[in-house]
């Protein structure tokens, strides 16, 4: 049986049980407050704090887990990154209070203090650019440490900017970008890792198909050449024969989701009728 390690709360932890379930491991959990729960198949999950999860994963025991990359950094231990699962993005960047005056992470002067949940990250940061500050660790709302007097700036996480705005914090640098990833740890055996592949594919077939619908329309057939140019598709479109259906054919694609609205357009332009758009569960080319 193999272990993954996933949020057990926060920001993280509904998406990944969501991915999960979609992607047919669907996380069966009796009760809110689970440690553990069956995946179907190969797979246990296990439920620990996000930033326990990276340490867990490098210890051996999970073998695989998912969290924010900025978290497996954090804890700077050896992993295998397997797959970016392109949701809890974020950045992890220098704040500055609006009326400080700095502007860009030159601003930030030897011996000024900087407060962060990303100790590690923060000190790694400054150090490399030759700069000397001491970093005050802390475990949450680092947004309004300059505020209480306690840091000059803040290295935190932000992903609208909104929080920072609210707290009148002026972003100046970014330290790293982040996303939900699938990692996995460096003492797998052979087994593990054939288990993993397949789960990645799982995962990545369900990743695929979010972003892409299924269009089926039915296309007068001398329009048919200008369709091709509408609807690319993953091989062409696929092209159909309708029963008494004179003139027209019916035309099936696969397209992105995010420029749907640009192709119905194109395609009534066109004269297609009976506009069809679907959801896609998996994808695998
Ligand atoms: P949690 O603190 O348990 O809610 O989880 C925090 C994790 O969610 C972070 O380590 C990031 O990987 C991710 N995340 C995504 N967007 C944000 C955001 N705007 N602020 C903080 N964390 C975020």
């Amino acid at each position: 049986m193999l272990k993954i390690a996933l949020p057990n709360k926060g920001r993280l932890s509904e998406e990944v049980r969501e991915l999960f379930n979609d992607a047919g491991l669907e996380v069966r959990i009796r009760g809110e407050r689970a440690l553990t729960a069956s995946l179907g198949g190969e797979f246990e999950a296990i439920f620990v704090r996000a930033q326990d999860i990276p340490e867990f994963v490098a210890d051996g025991a999970a073998q695989a887990g998912v969290t924010g990359w900025d978290l497996v950094n954090e804890a700077g231990r050896e992993l295998d990154l397997l797959m970016d699962l392109e949701f809890g993005k974020c950045r992890l960047v220098v704040a500055a209070r609006e009326e400080s005056g700095i502007t860009s992470a030159d601003g930030v002067k030897d011996g000024m203090r900087v407060a962060s949940c990303f100790p590690r990250l923060t000190q790694e940061f400054f150090s490399k650019r030759g700069q000397k500050v001491t970093v005050v660790p802390v475990s949450g709302a680092a947004e309004i440490a300059p505020h209480l007097g306690i840091a000059d700036i803040v290295v935190d996480l932000t992903s609208t900017g909104s929080t920072l705005k609210m707290n009148g914090l002026r972003e100046v640098a970014t330290v790293l970008e982040s996303s939900a990833r699938l990692v996995a740890s460096k003492r797998n055996d052979a087994e593990a890792a054939r288990n993993l592949e397949e789960l990645k594919q799982a995962l990545g077939s369900v990743l695929a198909a979010r972003g892409k619908r299924y269009l089926m329309t039915n296309v007068p057939r001398k329009a048919l050449p200008k369709v091709r140019d509408v609807l690319p598709g993953l091989n062409g479109p696929t092209v159909v024969d309708i029963m008494n259906g004179g003139d027209y054919v019916a035309v099936h694609a696969v397209v992105p989701a995010k420029t749907i609205y640009r192709t119905i357009n194109a395609l009534k332009a066109l004269g297609c009728e009976g506009i069809l758009v679907t959801r896609i569960e998996r994808l695998m080319p």
